[in-house]
Protein backbone atom coordinates (compact mmCIF):
# COMPACT_ATOMS: atom_id res chain seq x y z
CA UNK A 1 0.00 0.00 0.00
CA UNK A 2 0.86 3.60 -0.90
CA UNK A 3 1.94 6.13 1.82
CA UNK A 4 -0.87 8.12 -0.03
CA UNK A 5 -3.43 5.14 0.52
CA UNK A 6 -2.32 4.71 3.78
CA UNK A 7 -2.78 8.20 5.21
CA UNK A 8 -6.17 8.49 3.23
CA UNK A 9 -7.80 5.32 4.94
CA UNK A 10 -7.18 7.07 8.71
CA UNK A 11 -8.06 10.94 7.37
CA UNK A 12 -10.68 9.52 5.19
CA UNK A 13 -13.41 9.04 7.76
CA UNK A 14 -12.64 12.37 9.97
CA UNK A 15 -12.57 14.05 6.80
CA UNK A 16 -16.44 12.84 6.00
CA UNK A 17 -17.20 13.54 10.08
CA UNK A 18 -15.51 17.30 10.31
CA UNK A 19 -16.74 18.53 6.84
CA UNK A 20 -18.76 16.81 5.06
CA UNK A 21 -20.85 16.52 7.57
CA UNK A 22 -21.55 12.72 7.05
CA UNK A 23 -19.78 10.47 10.38
CA UNK A 24 -20.83 7.59 9.69
CA UNK A 25 -20.70 6.99 6.14
CA UNK A 26 -18.42 4.06 6.07
CA UNK A 27 -21.01 2.09 7.82
CA UNK A 28 -23.79 3.03 5.85
CA UNK A 29 -22.01 2.05 2.38
CA UNK A 30 -21.79 -1.37 4.03
CA UNK A 31 -25.26 -1.52 4.72
CA UNK A 32 -26.36 -0.58 1.36
CA UNK A 33 -23.63 -2.46 -0.25
CA UNK A 34 -25.21 -5.57 1.72
CA UNK A 35 -28.72 -5.09 0.18
CA UNK A 36 -26.83 -6.30 -3.71
CA UNK A 37 -27.35 -9.72 -1.54
CA UNK A 38 -31.09 -9.50 -0.73
CA UNK A 39 -33.72 -10.90 -2.57
CA UNK A 40 -36.27 -8.98 -4.45
CA UNK A 41 -38.80 -9.30 -1.82
CA UNK A 42 -36.80 -8.35 1.17
CA UNK A 43 -35.67 -4.94 -1.09
CA UNK A 44 -39.22 -3.95 -1.25
CA UNK A 45 -40.07 -4.55 2.00
CA UNK A 46 -37.39 -1.96 3.08
CA UNK A 47 -38.99 0.58 0.20
CA UNK A 48 -42.12 0.08 1.88
CA UNK A 49 -41.19 0.33 5.88
CA UNK A 50 -39.29 3.54 4.48
CA UNK A 51 -41.96 4.69 2.72
CA UNK A 52 -44.88 4.59 5.17
CA UNK A 53 -42.13 6.41 8.16
CA UNK A 54 -41.93 9.00 5.21
CA UNK A 55 -45.50 9.44 4.90
CA UNK A 56 -46.50 9.44 8.56
CA UNK A 57 -43.60 12.33 9.04
CA UNK A 58 -44.42 14.57 6.11
CA UNK A 59 -48.40 14.73 7.19
CA UNK A 60 -46.80 15.18 11.38
CA UNK A 61 -44.40 17.82 10.31
CA UNK A 62 -45.11 19.30 7.36
CA UNK A 63 -47.67 22.41 6.62
CA UNK A 64 -48.03 21.07 2.69
CA UNK A 65 -48.79 17.47 2.83
CA UNK A 66 -50.75 17.56 6.19
CA UNK A 67 -53.26 19.54 4.25
CA UNK A 68 -53.04 17.78 0.93
CA UNK A 69 -53.97 14.29 2.89
CA UNK A 70 -56.70 16.11 4.38
CA UNK A 71 -58.29 17.43 0.63
CA UNK A 72 -57.40 13.76 -0.64
CA UNK A 73 -58.99 11.63 2.04
CA UNK A 74 -54.96 9.74 2.25
CA UNK A 75 -54.69 8.57 5.69
CA UNK A 76 -50.89 7.51 5.87
CA UNK A 77 -51.99 5.39 9.21
CA UNK A 78 -54.00 3.20 7.28
CA UNK A 79 -51.04 2.74 3.90
CA UNK A 80 -51.00 -1.17 3.16
CA UNK A 81 -50.33 -0.84 -0.38
CA UNK A 82 -48.19 1.04 -3.43
CA UNK A 83 -51.64 1.32 -5.26
CA UNK A 84 -52.56 4.06 -2.27
CA UNK A 85 -50.16 6.66 -3.83
CA UNK A 86 -52.38 6.82 -6.62
CA UNK A 87 -54.43 8.97 -4.47
CA UNK A 88 -52.09 12.12 -4.24
CA UNK A 89 -51.35 14.21 -6.87
CA UNK A 90 -47.87 14.66 -9.19
CA UNK A 91 -45.64 17.37 -7.39
CA UNK A 92 -44.37 19.37 -10.01
CA UNK A 93 -41.01 22.53 -9.85
CA UNK A 94 -44.06 24.68 -10.24
CA UNK A 95 -45.97 23.35 -7.00
CA UNK A 96 -42.48 23.40 -5.05
CA UNK A 97 -41.68 26.75 -6.24
CA UNK A 98 -45.10 27.90 -5.08
CA UNK A 99 -45.30 25.49 -1.49
CA UNK A 100 -41.76 26.24 -0.63
CA UNK A 101 -41.93 27.04 2.97
CA UNK A 102 -45.18 24.98 3.70
CA UNK A 103 -43.08 21.99 2.67
CA UNK A 104 -40.57 22.30 5.02
CA UNK A 105 -40.41 20.05 7.95
CA UNK A 106 -40.66 21.77 11.23
CA UNK A 107 -38.71 19.19 12.74
CA UNK A 108 -35.45 19.12 11.37
CA UNK A 109 -33.01 21.61 12.86
CA UNK A 110 -31.64 24.93 10.78
CA UNK A 111 -27.90 24.04 11.00
CA UNK A 112 -28.72 20.56 9.84
CA UNK A 113 -30.06 21.06 6.47
CA UNK A 114 -29.16 23.01 3.48
CA UNK A 115 -30.72 24.79 0.29
CA UNK A 116 -29.70 23.38 -2.75
CA UNK A 117 -31.00 24.27 -6.58
CA UNK A 118 -31.76 22.50 -9.84
CA UNK A 119 -32.84 24.13 -13.48
CA UNK A 120 -31.26 22.01 -16.38
CA UNK A 121 -32.97 19.56 -17.60
CA UNK A 122 -36.47 20.91 -17.35
CA UNK A 123 -35.61 24.30 -18.26
CA UNK A 124 -37.56 25.38 -14.62
CA UNK A 125 -35.20 26.62 -12.19
CA UNK A 126 -36.99 25.07 -8.45
CA UNK A 127 -34.86 25.59 -5.06
CA UNK A 128 -35.13 23.19 -2.04
CA UNK A 129 -34.07 21.66 1.24
CA UNK A 130 -31.99 18.33 2.17
CA UNK A 131 -31.01 17.43 5.96
CA UNK A 132 -27.41 16.16 6.91
CA UNK A 133 -28.99 12.30 6.87
CA UNK A 134 -30.13 12.23 3.79
CA UNK A 135 -26.85 13.75 2.74
CA UNK A 136 -24.94 10.57 4.32
CA UNK A 137 -27.17 7.98 2.90
CA UNK A 138 -27.11 9.37 -0.85
CA UNK A 139 -23.05 9.26 -0.56
CA UNK A 140 -23.11 6.01 0.09
CA UNK A 141 -25.57 4.91 -2.49
CA UNK A 142 -23.43 7.18 -4.64
CA UNK A 143 -20.45 4.93 -3.63
CA UNK A 144 -22.48 1.38 -3.93
CA UNK A 145 -23.41 2.31 -7.84
CA UNK A 146 -19.78 3.38 -8.29
CA UNK A 147 -18.43 0.00 -6.90
CA UNK A 148 -20.15 -1.91 -9.69
CA UNK A 149 -17.91 -0.68 -12.01
CA UNK A 150 -14.77 -2.19 -9.92
CA UNK A 151 -13.90 0.86 -8.06
CA UNK A 152 -13.53 0.56 -4.29
CA UNK A 153 -14.00 3.48 -1.66
CA UNK A 154 -10.60 5.04 -1.04
CA UNK A 155 -9.82 4.50 -4.92
CA UNK A 156 -9.13 7.51 -6.85
CA UNK A 157 -12.29 9.29 -8.70
CA UNK A 158 -11.65 11.61 -11.37
CA UNK A 159 -14.71 13.97 -12.24
CA UNK A 160 -14.63 15.47 -15.84
CA UNK A 161 -16.97 17.93 -15.01
CA UNK A 162 -19.09 20.65 -16.41
CA UNK A 163 -21.16 22.06 -13.32
CA UNK A 164 -19.63 24.52 -12.64
CA UNK A 165 -21.80 25.09 -9.66
CA UNK A 166 -19.56 22.47 -8.01
CA UNK A 167 -16.40 23.44 -8.41
CA UNK A 168 -14.71 26.62 -7.47
CA UNK A 169 -12.03 28.74 -10.09
CA UNK A 170 -9.54 27.74 -8.95
CA UNK A 171 -8.23 24.74 -7.35
CA UNK A 172 -7.00 25.77 -4.25
CA UNK A 173 -4.03 23.58 -2.44
CA UNK A 174 -5.84 22.45 0.72
CA UNK A 175 -8.34 20.94 -1.86
CA UNK A 176 -5.54 19.34 -3.48
CA UNK A 177 -4.90 18.06 -0.04
CA UNK A 178 -7.59 16.76 0.61
CA UNK A 179 -7.90 15.07 -2.56
CA UNK A 180 -4.89 13.38 -2.37
CA UNK A 181 -4.49 12.18 1.48
CA UNK A 182 -8.72 12.24 2.42
CA UNK A 183 -11.10 11.63 -0.82
CA UNK A 184 -9.33 10.64 -4.04
CA UNK A 185 -11.66 12.48 -5.25
CA UNK A 186 -10.08 15.34 -8.31
CA UNK A 187 -12.37 17.52 -9.41
CA UNK A 188 -11.49 19.02 -13.00
CA UNK A 189 -13.83 21.72 -14.97
CA UNK A 190 -14.66 20.98 -18.43
CA UNK A 191 -17.31 23.76 -18.93
CA UNK A 192 -15.30 24.85 -21.83
CA UNK A 193 -12.99 23.11 -24.04
CA UNK A 194 -10.20 23.53 -26.77
CA UNK A 195 -6.91 22.47 -27.55
CA UNK A 196 -4.94 23.89 -24.89
CA UNK A 197 -7.38 22.70 -22.31
CA UNK A 198 -8.16 19.23 -23.18
CA UNK A 199 -4.40 18.62 -23.22
CA UNK A 200 -4.34 19.97 -19.61
CA UNK A 201 -7.29 17.85 -18.52
CA UNK A 202 -5.27 14.88 -20.42
CA UNK A 203 -2.16 15.94 -18.37
CA UNK A 204 -4.53 15.76 -14.73
CA UNK A 205 -5.84 12.36 -15.37
CA UNK A 206 -2.37 11.01 -16.61
CA UNK A 207 -1.61 12.33 -12.91
CA UNK A 208 -4.50 11.10 -11.11
CA UNK A 209 -4.55 7.98 -12.50
CA UNK A 210 -8.56 7.13 -11.72
CA UNK A 211 -10.02 3.85 -10.66
CA UNK A 212 -12.73 5.46 -12.00
CA UNK A 213 -13.78 8.76 -14.09
CA UNK A 214 -17.15 10.31 -13.75
CA UNK A 215 -18.51 12.35 -16.63
CA UNK A 216 -21.22 14.25 -18.16
CA UNK A 217 -21.36 12.32 -21.82
CA UNK A 218 -20.97 16.04 -23.72
CA UNK A 219 -17.88 17.24 -22.32
CA UNK A 220 -16.83 13.19 -21.74
CA UNK A 221 -16.99 12.63 -25.66
CA UNK A 222 -14.67 15.56 -26.02
CA UNK A 223 -12.24 14.35 -23.36
CA UNK A 224 -12.62 11.16 -24.62
CA UNK A 225 -11.35 11.97 -28.49
CA UNK A 226 -8.53 13.98 -27.75
CA UNK A 227 -6.70 11.08 -25.59
CA UNK A 228 -7.79 8.79 -28.50
CA UNK A 229 -6.33 10.95 -31.38
CA UNK A 230 -3.06 11.41 -28.95
CA UNK A 231 -2.29 7.87 -28.04
CA UNK A 232 -2.95 8.52 -24.55
CA UNK A 233 -3.87 5.87 -22.15
CA UNK A 234 -5.10 5.54 -18.68
CA UNK A 235 -4.09 2.36 -16.97
CA UNK A 236 -5.81 1.33 -13.74
CA UNK A 237 -9.56 2.82 -15.10
CA UNK A 238 -11.94 0.21 -14.00
CA UNK A 239 -15.12 2.49 -15.75
CA UNK A 240 -16.52 5.88 -16.59
CA UNK A 241 -20.00 6.94 -15.01
CA UNK A 242 -21.96 8.85 -17.67
CA UNK A 243 -24.25 11.22 -15.13
CA UNK A 244 -26.17 14.19 -16.35
CA UNK A 245 -27.51 13.52 -19.72
CA UNK A 246 -28.35 10.80 -21.31
CA UNK A 247 -25.41 9.36 -23.30
CA UNK A 248 -26.43 8.20 -26.77
CA UNK A 249 -24.79 5.15 -28.71
CA UNK A 250 -22.04 7.05 -30.62
CA UNK A 251 -21.11 8.75 -27.07
CA UNK A 252 -20.84 5.28 -25.40
CA UNK A 253 -18.69 4.30 -28.30
CA UNK A 254 -16.65 7.25 -28.60
CA UNK A 255 -16.01 7.24 -24.62
CA UNK A 256 -15.11 3.98 -24.35
CA UNK A 257 -12.71 3.99 -26.95
CA UNK A 258 -10.75 7.23 -25.92
CA UNK A 259 -11.06 6.55 -22.05
CA UNK A 260 -10.62 2.67 -22.95
CA UNK A 261 -13.03 1.84 -20.26
CA UNK A 262 -16.86 0.19 -20.15
CA UNK A 263 -19.38 3.20 -19.62
CA UNK A 264 -21.66 2.44 -16.42
CA UNK A 265 -24.74 5.05 -17.52
CA UNK A 266 -25.82 6.80 -14.52
CA UNK A 267 -29.48 8.53 -13.47
CA UNK A 268 -29.13 10.56 -10.83
CA UNK A 269 -30.10 13.99 -10.38
CA UNK A 270 -29.94 16.77 -7.20
CA UNK A 271 -33.37 16.63 -6.24
CA UNK A 272 -33.17 12.82 -5.14
CA UNK A 273 -29.68 11.43 -5.62
CA UNK A 274 -29.01 8.28 -7.39
CA UNK A 275 -32.16 6.81 -9.12
CA UNK A 276 -30.54 3.84 -11.37
CA UNK A 277 -27.35 2.72 -12.30
CA UNK A 278 -26.18 0.18 -15.11
CA UNK A 279 -24.56 -2.86 -13.95
CA UNK A 280 -21.91 -4.50 -15.53
CA UNK A 281 -24.04 -6.36 -18.02
CA UNK A 282 -25.02 -2.59 -19.58
CA UNK A 283 -28.49 -3.56 -20.12
CA UNK A 284 -30.68 -1.76 -17.74
CA UNK A 285 -30.73 0.73 -15.15
CA UNK A 286 -30.96 -0.83 -11.36
CA UNK A 287 -33.16 1.26 -9.46
CA UNK A 288 -32.06 2.02 -5.79
CA UNK A 289 -35.93 1.46 -4.58
CA UNK A 290 -34.27 0.97 -1.43
CA UNK A 291 -33.73 4.38 -1.49
CA UNK A 292 -36.68 5.89 -3.74
CA UNK A 293 -40.10 4.69 -5.01
CA UNK A 294 -40.16 5.06 -8.73
CA UNK A 295 -43.27 5.19 -10.85
CA UNK A 296 -44.16 5.71 -14.52
CA UNK A 297 -47.26 8.13 -14.96
CA UNK A 298 -48.58 9.16 -18.14
CA UNK A 299 -51.99 11.12 -17.84
CA UNK A 300 -52.20 10.89 -13.90
CA UNK A 301 -52.47 7.52 -14.73
CA UNK A 302 -49.97 4.85 -13.47
CA UNK A 303 -48.57 2.73 -16.23
CA UNK A 304 -47.57 -0.77 -16.31
CA UNK A 305 -44.55 -2.60 -16.69
CA UNK A 306 -43.02 -1.43 -20.32
CA UNK A 307 -44.69 1.07 -20.56
CA UNK A 308 -43.45 4.65 -21.29
CA UNK A 309 -43.87 7.62 -19.27
CA UNK A 310 -42.54 10.31 -17.05
CA UNK A 311 -40.68 9.63 -14.18
CA UNK A 312 -42.55 10.42 -11.09
CA UNK A 313 -39.92 9.74 -7.77
CA UNK A 314 -40.44 9.37 -4.09
CA UNK A 315 -37.57 10.17 -2.66
CA UNK A 316 -37.67 8.26 0.98
CA UNK A 317 -34.29 10.12 2.20
CA UNK A 318 -35.20 13.65 2.78
CA UNK A 319 -37.46 14.28 5.57
CA UNK A 320 -36.17 17.93 5.52
CA UNK A 321 -38.23 18.53 2.47
CA UNK A 322 -40.09 15.51 1.16
CA UNK A 323 -40.85 14.84 -2.27
CA UNK A 324 -43.38 12.29 -2.13
CA UNK A 325 -44.36 11.51 -6.14
CA UNK A 326 -42.08 14.06 -7.60
CA UNK A 327 -42.37 14.34 -11.66
CA UNK A 328 -38.69 15.24 -12.10
CA UNK A 329 -39.38 15.92 -15.41
CA UNK A 330 -37.71 12.98 -17.44
CA UNK A 331 -39.03 9.66 -18.99
CA UNK A 332 -38.23 6.24 -18.79
CA UNK A 333 -40.38 2.60 -18.46
CA UNK A 334 -39.76 -0.06 -16.18
CA UNK A 335 -38.51 -3.80 -17.35
CA UNK A 336 -40.14 -7.04 -16.36
CA UNK A 337 -37.83 -9.35 -15.09
CA UNK A 338 -34.23 -9.87 -13.55
CA UNK A 339 -30.88 -8.90 -14.30
CA UNK A 340 -28.15 -12.30 -15.17
CA UNK A 341 -25.88 -9.83 -12.69
CA UNK A 342 -27.65 -11.62 -9.98
CA UNK A 343 -28.37 -7.63 -8.33
CA UNK A 344 -32.45 -8.04 -6.87
CA UNK A 345 -32.96 -4.52 -7.76
CA UNK A 346 -35.60 -3.77 -10.34
CA UNK A 347 -34.70 -2.11 -13.79
CA UNK A 348 -35.31 1.00 -15.70
CA UNK A 349 -34.73 1.76 -19.28
CA UNK A 350 -35.32 4.44 -22.44
CA UNK A 351 -34.63 7.43 -19.37
CA UNK A 352 -34.84 10.27 -21.90
CA UNK A 353 -35.09 14.01 -21.19
CA UNK A 354 -31.71 15.26 -20.31
CA UNK A 355 -30.08 16.11 -23.54
CA UNK A 356 -28.33 19.53 -25.12
CA UNK A 357 -26.17 19.94 -27.80
CA UNK A 358 -22.66 21.03 -27.46
CA UNK A 359 -22.46 25.28 -28.28
CA UNK A 360 -18.99 26.84 -30.26
CA UNK A 361 -17.86 29.94 -30.46
CA UNK A 362 -16.02 32.24 -32.97
CA UNK A 363 -12.36 31.60 -30.88
CA UNK A 364 -12.81 27.40 -31.76
CA UNK A 365 -14.16 26.35 -28.03
CA UNK A 366 -16.83 24.17 -27.30
CA UNK A 367 -19.46 25.09 -24.68
CA UNK A 368 -21.29 22.07 -22.95
CA UNK A 369 -25.09 22.36 -21.71
CA UNK A 370 -24.31 22.73 -18.64
CA UNK A 371 -21.96 25.47 -18.16
CA UNK A 372 -25.28 27.51 -19.73
CA UNK A 373 -27.06 25.93 -17.31
CA UNK A 374 -25.18 26.86 -14.62
CA UNK A 375 -24.73 30.26 -15.52
CA UNK A 376 -27.63 31.50 -16.69
CA UNK A 377 -30.56 29.08 -14.89
CA UNK A 378 -28.91 28.12 -11.40
CA UNK A 379 -27.47 31.62 -10.77
CA UNK A 380 -29.36 33.58 -13.00
CA UNK A 381 -33.00 35.67 -12.52
CA UNK A 382 -35.95 33.22 -12.11
CA UNK A 383 -37.82 32.53 -14.96
CA UNK A 384 -39.69 29.61 -16.71
CA UNK A 385 -38.69 27.36 -19.37
CA UNK A 386 -35.52 27.91 -21.14
CA UNK A 387 -34.34 27.11 -24.43
CA UNK A 388 -30.98 28.41 -26.20
CA UNK A 389 -30.89 27.95 -29.83
CA UNK A 390 -27.05 28.85 -31.53
CA UNK A 391 -28.16 29.37 -35.17
CA UNK A 392 -24.26 31.13 -36.70
CA UNK A 393 -21.32 31.83 -34.46
CA UNK A 394 -22.44 35.05 -33.84
CA UNK A 395 -26.24 34.79 -33.05
CA UNK A 396 -27.88 32.94 -30.65
CA UNK A 397 -32.00 32.68 -30.12
CA UNK A 398 -33.30 32.39 -26.58
CA UNK A 399 -36.55 30.87 -26.25
CA UNK A 400 -38.55 31.27 -23.19
CA UNK A 401 -42.04 30.45 -21.43
CA UNK A 402 -44.73 33.08 -20.69
CA UNK A 403 -44.81 32.17 -17.23
CA UNK A 404 -43.32 34.19 -15.98
CA UNK A 405 -42.75 36.56 -18.74
CA UNK A 406 -39.13 37.43 -19.26
CA UNK A 407 -38.82 41.43 -18.75
CA UNK A 408 -35.68 43.76 -20.41
CA UNK A 409 -33.58 42.90 -16.98
CA UNK A 410 -33.88 39.14 -17.65
CA UNK A 411 -33.12 40.07 -21.75
CA UNK A 412 -30.48 41.90 -20.42
CA UNK A 413 -28.89 39.24 -18.18
CA UNK A 414 -29.38 36.56 -20.64
CA UNK A 415 -27.69 38.69 -23.15
CA UNK A 416 -25.03 39.78 -21.10
CA UNK A 417 -24.00 36.34 -20.24
CA UNK A 418 -24.17 34.43 -23.83
CA UNK A 419 -21.85 36.99 -25.09
CA UNK A 420 -19.11 36.22 -21.97
CA UNK A 421 -19.60 32.53 -22.85
CA UNK A 422 -19.19 32.37 -26.37
CA UNK A 423 -16.90 34.60 -27.67
CA UNK A 424 -17.74 36.91 -30.71
CA UNK A 425 -21.59 36.17 -30.47
CA UNK A 426 -22.92 39.62 -31.48
CA UNK A 427 -26.90 39.02 -31.85
CA UNK A 428 -28.94 37.70 -28.79
CA UNK A 429 -32.29 37.05 -30.08
CA UNK A 430 -35.46 36.60 -27.73
CA UNK A 431 -38.72 34.46 -28.07
CA UNK A 432 -42.05 33.94 -25.84
CA UNK A 433 -44.06 31.27 -26.37
CA UNK A 434 -46.31 29.59 -24.30
CA UNK A 435 -44.70 26.68 -23.64
CA UNK A 436 -41.57 24.34 -25.08
CA UNK A 437 -42.86 21.28 -25.78
CA UNK A 438 -40.54 18.15 -25.84
CA UNK A 439 -39.98 16.63 -28.78
CA UNK A 440 -41.08 12.91 -30.25
CA UNK A 441 -38.86 11.16 -28.46
CA UNK A 442 -39.95 12.64 -25.31
CA UNK A 443 -36.51 14.49 -25.36
CA UNK A 444 -36.33 18.75 -24.13
CA UNK A 445 -33.15 19.70 -25.41
CA UNK A 446 -32.12 22.83 -23.39
CA UNK A 447 -29.16 23.61 -26.03
CA UNK A 448 -29.77 23.37 -29.94
CA UNK A 449 -26.67 24.01 -32.20
CA UNK A 450 -27.50 25.04 -35.79
CA UNK A 451 -23.97 25.38 -37.21
CA UNK A 452 -22.96 22.36 -39.21
CA UNK A 453 -20.70 20.45 -37.53
CA UNK A 454 -17.99 20.57 -40.56
CA UNK A 455 -18.20 24.73 -40.50
CA UNK A 456 -15.33 26.46 -39.17
CA UNK A 457 -15.33 29.36 -36.74
CA UNK A 458 -14.96 32.90 -38.48
CA UNK A 459 -11.93 33.20 -36.26
CA UNK A 460 -10.26 29.87 -38.11
CA UNK A 461 -11.62 30.47 -41.52
CA UNK A 462 -8.76 32.28 -43.38
ZN1 LIG B 1 -27.63 -6.11 -13.65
Amino acid sequence: MSLSSSIRRRLAPLYYRRFEKTPDIFRLYETYRAHDRLSRQQLLDVQFNSLQSLLLHACHHTRYYRRLFHDCGFDPNRFESLEQLNLLPILTKETINANYSDLIADNVDEKDRHVSCTGGTSGVRMNFLRDNRCRARRFALQWRSDAWTGWEPGSNVAYVWPAAQDLSPRTTWKQRLVSRYATGVFLISAGVLNETILSQIAADLCRIKPALIRCFPSAGTEVAQYLHDHHIALPGLRGVVSAGESVSDTQRNVIESGFGAPVFNLYASREVGTTAAECSQHRHLHIAVDSQVVEIVTAGKRMALGEFGDIVITDLLNYAMPMIRYAIGDYGSLVEGDCPCGLPFPLLENVVGRTGDNLRDCDGKTVVPNTLTAHLIVHGPRVGQVQVIQNTYKEVLVRMSADPAPDQSVRDFYSTNLKILLKGLEEVRFEVVDHISYEESGKYRFTICNIPPDMPPPGTAR
